[in-house]
């Protein structure tokens, strides 16, 4: 008779969890609500977009533009939406960047930054180079998170960022891989990595605990892969 009983809990357990995932899935398959909040492109930044280009990459071009085979999450490590913002906002690399100086002197952005509430502001078109993947961005659309490791991501933002890879899929069907930047290096040896110089690469943690596995659980249905091959 217990026995009954336990099997008839699991399988009202995962009745409730099955409805659960897809009500998860049909909420994530709406159209993102996308605010326009530009960063500054100046004839500034385009110059130092097509220098990168050119000697991160060997790629001439009349504009700094990509081909989108990629989405990268990033979280920015800032507590809130406008320091997170006036980071990217400006053309020219801070002097505090000394990590990355030796890489140009464009300044690091995103096409996407989510709040925290998971609002989406979109910061460069799609298809505009932003500096924010080493080795991967004339292929990356980058999506930032508000947030860190002392102020962990939020579940509005696993929605928002689930949302968005979905919207972003669906716009750019050459989109193949789906990573967290702390994965990033897995590419390094792949015919995806377009770097030249050798030494150019930088440890990434970003971003923080299990917000990669929370997001592709929501998505599993689209096969983004996060490695080459
Ligand atoms: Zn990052």
């Amino acid at each position: 008779m217990r026995r009954g009983v336990v099997v008839l809990c699991i399988v009202l357990v995962s009745l409730v969890s099955f409805r659960h995932n897809e009500s998860k899935e049909t909420n994530d398959r709406s159209q993102p609500v996308i605010i326009l909040k530009p960063i500054v492109f100046d004839s500034t930044r385009k110059r130092l977009s097509l220098e990168y280009l050119l000697h991160h990459y060997g790629i001439t071009r009349s504009e700094p533009t990509i081909q989108p085979r990629m989405i990268v999450i990033h979280h920015t490590a800032i507590d809130n939406l406008d320091s997170s913002f006036n980071q990217m906002n400006t053309s020219v690399l801070p002097s505090i960047r000394k990590d990355i100086q030796k890489g140009g002197a464009l300044d690091v952005s995103a096409h996407f930054l989510v709040d925290r509430n998971g609002t989406i502001y979109q910061l460069l078109p799609e298809n505009m180079l932003a500096r924010h993947t080493i080795g991967l961005n004339p292929i990356a659309i980058g999506i930032e998170n508000v947030g860190g490791h002392h102020l962990p991501l939020t579940n509005a933002q696993v929605k928002a960022n689930a949302v968005l890879v979905r919207y972003l899929k669906k716009k750019y069907p050459a989109i193949e891989y789906l990573i967290g930047h702390k994965e990033y290096g897995g590419f390094r040896s792949s015919a995806l990595w377009m770097e030249k110089d050798p030494d150019y690469f930088t440890e990434k943690n970003d971003p923080a605990g299990n917000f990669m596995s929370l997001l592709r659980s929501r998505i599993k249905d689209l096969h983004l892969k996060n490695k080459p091959w």
